[in-house]
């Protein structure tokens, strides 16, 4: 199309000076625009009817494009889906698979906004959920499951207590059934911990962590493992494998892609979650840096650990990465690399304790967020996880002295520093506390 120079000042305005100069940019070019021109009236037609090239950004656009690519690469996927948060992904990821009357058997130790994604959002659908307490037990995954239930899910790391998933062992309970287990790796990262390659189905992400990288923007992802098998489970997902008077099934058109193709197609672009481009963007140059900062932030978080659990105001420190670990032997076999950087760490000096850490704190930040190069900190039980009764927060492993630590790249050295006078603090707010109560 040639550009149009002539016409009054209000159609030059929007018709002058819209196209680029043809030029391959070293940077991920930032297709900001709600849709695309088709070069053809036949051109349309192709990408109404086969889908062909691109028409409108709820439906695809080449940067997002680019950073799905990069995403199924690095995860050992078929393909990826971005969406617009982390909770969009898990809610779409799920939506794909159940329908009313499903059963969903999860992890109790997921995420907050998961876990009332589950048992309210999903509940008032009519999708019941399951809980597995003890998830280092096959047999309670195993009795969890019922003639409808349509997936298993699980987190590869896991806030409070930091438990690393056996994803074989849980992936194996679900293929038996033809039942496919979703992964959510946000603290692990594909770095780290690739759960397609340990035999889980479908790994999300919440891309406004380690992915993005920089606390700048929110995003999701959904990664498929391109093995769906209409034969072994056409059975529970009816609407993948049967066709219309006429059309051919997801199945019969994308065969074992049919999960992320359904997404795609009829699951994504229906609810809406659409990622900006230029937050796709953003999460790309994320990516870029993805392995260094995850391996320096390993390391810091390693090294503040082992520190914190040997300081006498400490009552425990929950890191995979140490020895005393109940799933270090787990977190050895199956992260590569390192061993994330998020934990959890419990004052004894209870709530007062933490109060007057956190306010302590200078170089590490006090906010709700993970995976920033900054080092972050929060309170869980007056926070994220303020309104489960004292008996959800024991079995969570979540205290009136827990913190969780997200160790960003900084220098341990001040990291070190600063949690000493913040432990300092901690332990001089107790002793205060003693003296009133005396
Ligand atoms: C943050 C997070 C989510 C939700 O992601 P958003 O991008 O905040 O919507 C889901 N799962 C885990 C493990 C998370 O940490």
């Amino acid at each position: 199309m040639t550009e149009r120079t002539t016409g009054g000042f209000t159609t030059r305005q929007v018709h002058v000076g819209t196209d680029a100069a043809t030029a391959t940019p070293r940077a991920l070019p930032i297709h900001l625009t709600a849709g695309f021109t088709f070069d053809s009236f036949d051109a349309a037609a192709a990408h109404f009817g086969a889908g062909d090239g691109y028409g409108y950004t709820r439906t695809g656009n080449p940067t997002v494009d680019a950073v799905e690519r990069k995403l199924a690469s690095l995860e050992g996927g078929a393909e990826a889906v971005l969406l617009a948060s982390g909770q969009a992904a898990l809610a779409v990821a799920l939506l794909g698979l159940v329908s009313a009357g499903s059963h969903i058997v999860s992890s109790t130790h997921i995420y907050e906004g998961t876990r009332g994604l589950l048992v309210d959002n999903l509940a008032r659908l009519g999708i019941e959920t399951t809980f597995v307490d003890d998830i280092h037990d096959p047999d309670a995954w195993r009795r969890a499951i019922r003639p409808e239930t349509r997936v298993l899910l699980g987190e590869s790391i896991a806030n409070a207590r930091n438990d690393v998933l056996d994803i074989a062992a849980v992936a194996a309970i679900g293929d038996a059934a033809g039942i496919p287990l979703i992964v959510d790796n946000t603290f692990a990262t594909p770095y780290l911990l690739r759960p397609l390659e340990h035999g889980a189905a479908i790994v999300v992400h919440s891309a406004s962590k380690f992915l993005a990288g920089q606390g700048a923007v929110l995003g999701g992802v959904i990664v498929d493992d391109g093995r769906f098998d209409a034969s072994r489970s056409g059975h529970l997902f009816p609407h993948l494998v049967g066709s219309g008077a006429g059309t051919p099934s997801v199945w019969e058109r994308y065969g074992g892609r049919a999960r992320i193709a359904h997404l795609r197609e009829s699951v994504a672009p229906r609810y809406g979650p659409t990622p900006s481009p230029l937050t796709a963007f953003l999460i790309g140059q994320g990516i870029e840096t993805l392995s260094l900062r995850v391996q320096r932030q390993s390391e810091n978080a390693l090294a503040v650990a082992g520190w914190l659990a040997d300081r006498p105001e400490v009552a425990s420190v929950d890191y995979a990465g140490l020895a005393s670990h109940p799933t270090h032997d787990l977190a050895r076999t199956s992260l590569r690399g390192g061993y994330g950087s998020v934990f959890t760490v419990t004052l004894r000096g209870g709530l007062p304790a933490a109060r007057a850490f956190v306010e302590a704190v200078s170089v590490i930040t006090h906010m709700t967020h993970l995976g920033d190069v900054r080092s972050l900190v929060l309170h869980p039980a007056t926070t994220s996880h303020a309104r489960r009764s004292p008996a959800e927060h024991a079995t969570l492993g979540i205290h009136p002295g827990t913190l969780r630590l997200s160790i960003g790249i900084e220098d341990l050295d001040d990291l070190l520093a600063d949690l000493d006078q913040a432990l300092a603090a901690a332990a001089s707010a107790v002793r205060d506390d003693a003296a009133v109560l005396a």
